[in-house]
């Protein structure tokens, strides 16, 4: 089992949609950017795919990047990036990992976390297809294309983005976690955060924390911790 990076300082979250690092990371995030530790968000599509209510389809982007911009302060995250990939047709091209590579020499992240890029069989909802392209892409990102001052070239002699070694991945909604965050302090923050998609979450009413506690409690089971505790898992990645 890999242990997680000491002097973490910079955080970089690539996902595929608007709430996405929410349902994942967000009581996490809230731990760590109260630590003092900058996370950035890369969000490669706008969400303009999702949502349950009448919203007209050519106001579901905008809308969703407001919710998201909105849920990303809940937890103490104010930049965050869109890369602008169409939503349902995320594919792991040379495009993604050259933004995603942008992404991560800009923040010249000690983490990067992400979605796996492993079909998860017990539950179906985090493989959704773009978020496993969206792992595999951020994967290919961290090793080689970040590290490669040969990669994507123009990004140093256009942008002056020098090369950057990340040395740790943290993959969540995969199908094999080995590493879990007592998250029970912020627990509440996290379902602020989901609440601020409004699009997404307000059918659910409050069966979404109810949702959130129960899946929450089954990761600390797992983890081994006291009844009463609250975990979200992932997967660690050495990338060093
Ligand atoms: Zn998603």
């Amino acid at each position: 089992m890999t242990r997680p990076v000491a002097d973490l300082e910079r955080v970089l979250v690539v996902t595929a949609h608007p709430d996405d690092v929410d349902f994942g990371a967000s009581a996490s995030i809230a731990a760590w950017t109260a630590a003092g530790i900058e996370v950035s968000y890369c969000i490669v599509t706008f969400g303009d795919a999702g949502g349950f209510d009448e919203t007209p389809r050519e106001q579901m982007a905008a809308l969703r990047e407001a919710e998201q911009r909105a849920a990303a302060k809940v937890v103490g995250v104010t930049d965050v990036t869109f890369l602008g990939h169409p939503d349902g047709r995320v594919y792991v091209t040379h495009e993604l990992r050259r933004d995603i590579t942008r992404q991560i020499r800009r923040v010249r992240p000690q983490r990067v976390l992400t979605q796996s890029p492993q079909r998860n069989w017990q539950r179906i909802a985090p493989s959704h297809p773009d978020h496993l392209a969206v792992g595999e892409a951020a994967l290919c990102a961290v090793y080689p294309d970040a590290r490669n001052p040969f990669a994507h070239p123009e990004l140093l002699a256009e942008e002056g983005l020098a090369a950057w070694t990340v040395p740790e991945v943290w993959l969540m909604g995969g199908p094999q976690p080995d590493h879990y965050v007592d998250v029970t302090d912020t627990f509440d923050r996290k379902v602020e955060a989901l609440r601020a998609h409004v699009s997404q979450t307000a059918h659910l009413g409050d069966g979404l924390e109810t949702m959130l506690r129960t899946w929450h409690a089954a990761n600390a089971h797992n983890a081994g911790l006291p009844d009463g505790r609250l975990a979200e898992a992932y997967q660690i990645v050495s990338t060093a």
